[in-house]
């Protein structure tokens, strides 16, 4: 027996050309896409402007893949992370970010990650797979409802932050922004969306080619190759003088500054790599996992960092880690609610 297919992976030009293939209207293919996506449809029996039997005939011919919220945990700052339960049972986290003026959602790309950042906990995790655009995008919409209930607004901002590296699933991230930022989805602005690589420089001057619209930032956590490649061994396939040669042609491009993250240790210089191009930093309160060897810098170091970037015109933003009791800040996620 040939599997159904998951209706959410065609695009609304194939529905329609579905339902004229099946002697049907072609408009139909609009309503059923509005109802997949717009109104967040989990099974065909809730579109009820669509007849019975052709609400029959899809079930015959698809079905609906979509996640489960399976586990909440939720923070004393109000951090909440989600184990998100994929159609094929795997497990990956998001996280719901509450501040008092603004809501965040922090979003996984891939089940697990392959690029073995030895201060992460997701690189405890072997990758399994990519997700598909609308995995991605049902992780927006449980935290916009979480938005909507705890905080009384719907969801601010989406970063780009949770589980795998976004553009190692270049393809599916960008559709589900899409359908994030389309009136047919979400219909959120892509200036309240931030894309967060590790810098693979390749992807970064195809994105600026495609000229997408959303925010990009950078973990960048040392301006030393020999350092940086000690945290992050993707740097010696893409190095600090590819990243930053990309990361001009961006600026080129799209004329936005770039946000370089940086995790806060002891001893590393940065001032002058941020200097070579538009941007910010923001300065990482660094969280301990078990035995990976980094210690958090004391304030003092902190302020020095702000002071010595400050002093060089570079705009600073000192981020306290939320939700770090429950496992939930950044560097954190490894699926620990279900082990
Ligand atoms: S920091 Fe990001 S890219 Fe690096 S291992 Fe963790 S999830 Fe993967």
């Amino acid at each position: 027996m040939s599997e159904k297919i998951d209706i959410r992976s065609l695009s609304k030009e194939s529905l329609r050309e579905f339902f004229l293939e099946h002697s049907q209207k072609a408009f139909r293919g609009n309503q059923v896409y509005e109802w997949l996506w717009h109104k967040g449809a989990h099974d065909f029996e809730s579109m009820t402007n669509i007849s019975i039997e052709t609400r029959q005939f899809l079930n015959d011919h698809f079905v609906i893949n979509h996640i489960e919220v399976d586990d909440m945990q939720q923070s004393s700052d109000g951090t909440i992370k989600n184990a998100i339960k994929l159609h094929d049972g795997l497990i990956v986290e998001s996280v719901f970010i509450p501040t008092p003026t603004r809501t965040t959602a922090c979003v996984s790309s891939q089940v697990g990650c392959s690029l073995n950042c030895t201060f992460c906990a997701t690189a405890r995790l072997k990758k399994m797979r990519n997700l598909n655009p609308d995995e991605i995008y049902d992780q927006v919409v449980a935290i916009d409802r979480q938005s909507r209930v705890y905080k009384g607004h719907k969801l601010n901002n989406i970063v780009f932050m949770g589980m795998g590296e976004p553009l190692l699933n270049y393809k599916n991230v960008l559709k589900s922004i899409e359908m994030i930022t389309s009136d047919e989805g979400l219909g959120m602005s892509p200036r309240r969306i931030t894309l967060s690589t590790v810098g693979l420089h390749k992807m970064i001057m195809k994105l600026a080619d495609d000229e997408v619209k959303f925010n990009l930032a950078v973990s960048l956590h040392s301006a030393i190759d020999e350092v940086r490649s000690k945290m992050m061994p993707i740097n010696d396939k893409s190095t600090l003088a590819d990243l930053l040669h990309s990361l001009q042609y961006w600026y080129a491009k799209t004329n936005k500054a770039i946000t370089f993250e940086y995790v806060v240790w002891k001893g590393i210089t940065l001032v002058a790599y941020c200097k070579k191009v538009p941007s910010k930093v923001n300065l990482i309160e660094y969280n301990a996992i078990e035995e990976d060897g980094f210690e958090q810098a004391d304030p003092a170091a902190v302020a020095y960092y702000q002071r010595e970037l400050e002093r060089n015109q570079i705009t600073v933003n000192i981020r306290h880690s939320r939700g770090k009791d429950i496992d939930a800040a950044c560097g954190q996620l490894a699926n620990k609610t279900t082990a």
